[in-house]
């Protein structure tokens, strides 16, 4: 089974101003679209066919490079769209799930946007930075070089990812220019968080035992 390139649930100048429409259209029309058909590719005549893509990346250790890059490409993108919203409230309220749960963990949300902020600017290169939940039900920041990601066998830090942020080049250069810290300050302008409690939630049945 092949793997589809997703549509987005909003236009390419949605979420403007703070990721303008041309590089959503390059970052889903050429780089996600890449990412899918190359990972099709493949994966084409072996048992990854059969295969769910987070049956993959938790495995990923015992397959090529190229289903590595393009396999956590594909993922990670699918999941990147789906954490914004061009009616993004900015934070979450008090009632979420993921509000109570960053407070646990974090202090505050403001503490969480601070560490969040720190591990996007810190990732050397090419990565994404992480919100995710481990196997005790905790949350954890973390960050990935390249298209790694937590699900993946490979890396350090492993649990479920729920938020995630592209602080590749191709995701900002043409706004932004070098400033990444003026696009990472903008991404919290379009969290859709309600899609981040539902991750929570769907990763985690006992987060609903507040
Ligand atoms: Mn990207």
């Amino acid at each position: 089974m092949a793997f589809t390139l997703p549509e987005l649930s909003y236009a390419y100048d949605a979420l403007e101003p703070h990721i303008d429409a041309r590089t959503m259209e390059i970052h889903h029309t050429k780089h996600h679209a890449a990412y899918t058909t190359n990972l099709n590719a493949a994966i084409q005549g072996t048992e990854m066919e059969k295969m769910t893509i987070e049956e993959i990346l938790t495995n990923i250790s015992k397959y090529p490079a190229a289903v590595r890059n393009n396999g956590g490409g594909f993922y990670n993108h699918n999941l990147f769209w789906t954490v914004m919203s061009p009616n993004s409230e900015g934070e979450p309220s008090d009632q979420m799930n993921i509000h109570k749960a960053i407070t646990r963990d974090f202090g505050s949300f403001e503490n969480f946007k601070k560490e969040f902020s720190a591990a996007s600017m810190t990732r050397f290169g090419s990565g994404w930075a992480w919100l995710c939940v481990d196997a005790g039900d905790k949350l954890f920041i973390t960050s990935t070089a390249n298209q790694d990601n937590p699900l993946m066998d490979v890396v350090e830090a492993k649990g479920t990812p729920i938020l995630g942020l592209d602080v590749w080049e191709h995701a900002y250069y043409l706004n932004y220019q070098n400033r990444r810290a003026d696009y990472v300050s903008a991404f919290f302008s379009v969290v859709d968080w309600h899609a981040v409690t539902q991750r929570y939630n769907d990763a985690n049945p006992g987060a609903l035992n507040f």
